[in-house]
């Protein structure tokens, strides 16, 4: 016993200053890709090795329109070994209220041999500010007035690898120490404020999802998670799968990765609850998009 409290009081506090301090991930983990597009000869061998086509072309005989989808990119890091204009970076606080955010789009005048000519139109410095959600607010007010600091997540695996599911289990460990937040998870939908879906959308689980969605009290919140939850991820959808999450229900933030690491977990149950303030990067540096 007294080794066991020699051995805690040797070791300190473990605890992650996350979010007053920076996410502390490893400068070589990979998060966002990032791509120089005034500087992109050609996406097409990019787009090739992109396992999960979320880098994608379409083309007129004189303009190629180039997309990068952080809602399908699983972080795998072929495209920057296929070309030395994208990189990757450890950025990881990507989570957003709006599926359109995690897309960037760019268009270039075509060259005979099919090489980018002239940049037409690149991805804004920070992306659009849609309209004023008052839905959204509405509802934040409202779990904030009824829930105070206090949250109760629900968790369901909709089909997925279990990838996130061991990045959502660290989030109870002492690093992350999720209850520091007031934040807990429930075994019962009816105890819930937040449903947090991991996986693409099994349709043998689809039902299941709806009636979890359905037990919950209002006001309630979803928490897409992953590639797979985004979008369907590598999966996508097939005779098996209905892709992402908001396919079933209606998504109020959704977080990229694959598996995305626990701060971007923290990252995007925060901004879920109005507890984060939004980011306002450039989608060409390796912060997280405006939320
Ligand atoms: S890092 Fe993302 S965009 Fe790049 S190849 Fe992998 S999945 Fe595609």
């Amino acid at each position: 016993m007294f080794d066991l409290l020699r051995k805690s009081l040797a070791t300190g506090i473990v605890t992650s200053d996350y979010p007053d301090a920076p996410p502390a991930v490893a400068p070589n983990s990979r998060g966002r890709p990032v791509i120089d597009y005034h500087h992109w000869k050609d996406a097409r061998p990019a787009a090739a090795v992109c396992p999960t086509g979320a880098i994608a072309c379409t083309e007129t005989t004189t303009e190629r329109t180039v997309t990068l989808d952080l809602g399908r990119c699983i972080f795998c890091g072929l495209c920057a070994e296929a070309d030395p204009v994208i990189r990757m970076t450890p950025a990881c606080e990507l989570a957003t209220r709006h599926r359109a955010h995690l897309r960037q789009t760019a268009r270039y005048r075509l060259r005979p041999d099919g090489t980018h000519g002239e940049l037409i139109a690149g991805p804004p410095s920070s992306p659009p500010q849609p309209p004023p959600d008052a839905t959204g607010q509405q509802l934040r007010d409202r779990i904030h007035q009824v829930l105070g600091r206090s949250l109760h997540i629900r968790e369901v695996d909709a089909g997925s690898c279990n990838g996130c599911e061991i990045e959502v289990v660290a989030l109870n460990n002492p690093v992350y120490d999720l209850e520091r937040f007031g934040i807990h998870f429930v075994a019962s939908p009816r105890h819930a404020d937040l449903l947090l879906v991991t996986g693409t959308v099994t349709r043998n689980l689809e039902l299941a999802l709806r009636k979890t969605y359905e037990a919950m009290p209002t006001p309630r919140l979803v928490v897409a998670v992953g590639a797979c939850g985004c979008s369907g991820g590598i999966f996508g959808r097939n005779y098996a799968s209905l892709g992402g999450v908001d396919q079933v229900l209606p998504v109020d933030v959704y977080i990229p990765g694959c598996p995305p690491n626990p701060h971007a977990l923290l990252h995007g149950i925060l901004v879920a609850i109005g507890r984060l303030q939004p980011h306002s990067a450039s989608p060409t540096t390796g912060s997280g998009p405006e939320v």
